[in-house]
């Protein structure tokens, strides 16, 4: 069927330094890169690139039509990402030269999406869709209220990890998804996580270990295929995509797993985001 993906969309700016500059130290960079990133837009790319029917919910702020752009090109639905009066959502990323990087995330246009933005995008769905959100926009929690009313299943990328949000979040969602941390932090958070769960799905991502459904369709670990990983920004996210639309398309959760953790081992052995995440195609000849 479909999946409404309520999403950040953000444009990634990349800045390569050999240290990161001290307070009041101006640096120039050694390289610049920027590309699309953002959790929604990454998982609405991915379960696209795997084959399902993705409308995308979101919004972009004035000279952002090429952020939209990228995800039609990918195959995704951006008839309801809107512009809207905030600058487009951006990360200033900046990577020394051991790797580690520090982050500044502007939220821009993904904290103004419209309440009517949402209606509208959801007038068509029912029964059968599913409703997708994390928590990089505004609306998240009404969202699945409404999807839930309308009776989509919801699943849930608890990420980045925000206790408040978990807990409005989890009495609606059908399925969760984590990485490990975001799992303990969940646990950690909220004592009636475990038992909150019961009857729900989740899904577990645990890196070069793999990933584990627990659910009512039981209990199942997939291996992560062994690769040597040139960067995982976007790893989760990619096996969010294709395990959801595996699974839309009425795949078992082992089968559904093991797609996504192919999907996801050619992912990491590229650089970037969305440009890294494979076509279906190119995963089932893996
Ligand atoms: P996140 O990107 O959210 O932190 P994980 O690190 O758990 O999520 O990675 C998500 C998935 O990506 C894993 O379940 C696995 O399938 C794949 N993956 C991540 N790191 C590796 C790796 N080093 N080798 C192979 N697959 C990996």
């Amino acid at each position: 069927m479909t999946i409404y993906c309520l999403g950040s969309i953000n444009i990634d700016h990349v800045y390569q330094v050999p240290e990161f500059p001290a307070p009041g130290e101006t640096l120039t960079c050694k390289a610049y890169a920027f590309g699309i990133g953002g959790k929604g837009a990454n998982q609405s790319v991915a379960a696209a690139r795997a084959g399902a029917r993705v409308v995308h919910i979101g919004a972009y702020g004035a000279g952002g039509e090429w952020a939209r752009d990228v995800l039609a090109d990918a195959g995704v639905d951006c008839a309801h990402v809107a512009m809207v009066d905030a600058p487009t959502g951006h990360a200033v990323i900046t990577v020394d030269a051991g790797g580690e990087n520090i982050i500044v995330l502007a939220p821009g246009a993904n904290r103004a999406i419209g309440a009517a933005q949402v209606e509208a995008a959801l007038g068509a769905a029912g029964p059968g869709d599913w409703f997708l959100t994390q928590n990089e926009t505004n609306l998240c929690v009404e969202a699945a209220q409404m999807a839930k009313a309308k009776g989509l299943q919801v699943c849930y990328s608890a990420a980045p990890f925000e206790a408040e949000a978990v807990r409005a979040m989890l009495p609606l969602s059908d399925l969760i998804v984590v990485n490990e941390g975001e799992y303990a932090q969940c646990r950690a958070a909220m004592p009636e996580f475990d038992a909150e769960m019961q009857g729900r799905a989740l899904i577990v991502t645990l890196g070069a270990k793999g990933a584990r459904y627990i659910g009512p369709q039981g209990d199942v670990t997939v291996p992560a295929r062994k690769v040597t990983p040139v960067d995982t920004t976007g790893a989760g996210d990619t096996f969010l995509g294709y395990a959801l639309a595996e699974l839309d398309a009425g795949a078992a959760p082992e089968a559904a797993l093991a797609l996504a953790s192919g999907a996801a081992a050619i992912q990491v052995t590229r650089q970037g985001a969305i440009e890294a995440i494979p076509l279906r195609a190119e995963v089932a000849a893996s």
